[in-house]
């Protein structure tokens, strides 16, 4: 049985990749911001449409150095349907999360982002969930407002512009996560997007251990890049417009076949240029007939893989004194009910036809 995984990472021709990584023996420059690293940090500046950018070793370490970065301490306002990541990146950072509850498009509800401010209250940290973006507009008002910096965990946002302009020119920084599952990879990597320049040496300093020379400047992490993943993204980037048109391809698919299904709920459409990096399908049991759990079991029985993504919610971590799911009940419902169906380019009409006959039986 030919089983059916949730992604596939794109791998760009052999060739390609051995030609992009050929002078590396003639540098014997592997890490430390070489000169593959640097042309890949141009061509993502142009693509993304941001003014400024820099590259990390992952998304998570990334999302560490922008809180670093704006010199956040107090709580962040932050949404509890996401990966582990943004939280863990807000309590390392010494801050705490208050969570919000999300609205039908599965991003933070800014409606109920200022109930929640309080003295201590220094920063927003909105998730743009599944390539949706959260209301970007709205949340500068909120922010402006209240003197509140704003980051975006853009992690699923690649490539997604919302006004014509690249998403992650919206806030203050904007984190990216390049990870081998993503729309865009470099195998592990991440960056962050950023409008302020004058950050840039920060950023720097906290990805290099905090030393600028001789001198330890600060305390800092280690999450430089490196040039045999600087190189994969040159190639991945090479064929990205060909690889999102083809995740579109299977989305419409999915939507032919999925859309007016009671008791189903598919991703809700915004004005935006769409990426295509998840097909999340909302289960609504007494309208359906059977729950996410009962879906998930019947398409593992024919060897397909869909996953529980968000699962659990990331305010359930057993790390907090308490189990926080219950402030953000909307978040709670669609973590038990929501499921993301294989997704990736060149995932085959047969297949996608396959998933969908078994959810539909
Ligand atoms: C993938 C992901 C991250 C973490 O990125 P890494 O590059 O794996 O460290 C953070 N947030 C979200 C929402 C993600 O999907």
């Amino acid at each position: 049985m030919d089983k059916i995984n949730v992604t596939h990472s794109s791998m760009p021709p052999f060739d390609e990749y051995c030609e992009e990584i050929k002078s590396i023996w003639d540098t014997v420059w592997l890490t430390n911001m070489g000169p593959i690293h640097n042309k890949l940090k141009g061509q993502l500046k142009d693509y993304l449409k941001v003014p400024n950018i820099e590259l990390f070793v992952n998304g998570h370490l990334a999302l560490c150095c922008a809180l670093d970065a704006l010199g956040l301490k107090g709580e962040i306002i932050t949404t509890p349907f996401t990966f582990a990541s943004t939280t863990n990146a807000i309590v390392s950072a010494g801050c705490t999360p208050v969570y919000c509850d999300v609205k039908e498009d599965y991003t933070i509800d800014e409606s109920k982002i200022e109930a929640l401010i309080t003295d201590k209250t220094v920063a927003i940290l909105g998730v743009h969930v599944y390539g949706n973006i959260c209301n970007v507009d709205a949340i500068d008002k909120i922010a402006q407002k209240h003197n509140l910096k704003v980051i975006y965990d853009a992690a699923h946002a690649f490539g997604v512009e919302y006004k014509g302009k690249g998403i992650c020119t919206y806030g203050d920084i904007s984190m990216l996560s390049f990870h081998a599952t993503k729309v865009f990879h470099t195998i592990e990597g991440g960056a962050l997007c950023y409008n302020d320049e004058t950050l840039t040496e920060k950023l720097a300093l906290c990805r290099s251990f905090g030393v600028k020379g001789d001198e330890l400047e600060c305390f800092g992490t280690n999450a430089k890049m490196n040039e045999f993943s600087a190189a994969m993204g040159i190639c991945n980037l090479r064929h990205i417009d060909e690889e999102i048109a083809s995740r579109g391809e299977a989305f419409a698919l999915y939507n032919k076949r999925l859309s007016g299904i009671y008791g189903i709920t598919l991703l809700p459409s915004q004005n935006i240029k769409q990426n295509f990096a998840y097909y999340p399908v909302l289960f609504d049991k007494q309208k359906f007939g059977k729950n996410r759990d009962e879906v998930i079991a019947a398409l593992n029985a024919e060897g397909i893989n869909a996953r529980k993504y968000f699962y659990p919610l990331v305010s359930a971590n057993k790390g907090f004194k308490e189990d926080l799911t219950s402030l953000t009940p909307i978040a709670k419902e669609y973590s038990e009910n929501v499921l993301c169906l294989p997704l990736y380019a060149h995932l085959s009409e047969n297949d996608i036809n396959k998933i969908c006959d078994i959810i539909l039986k």
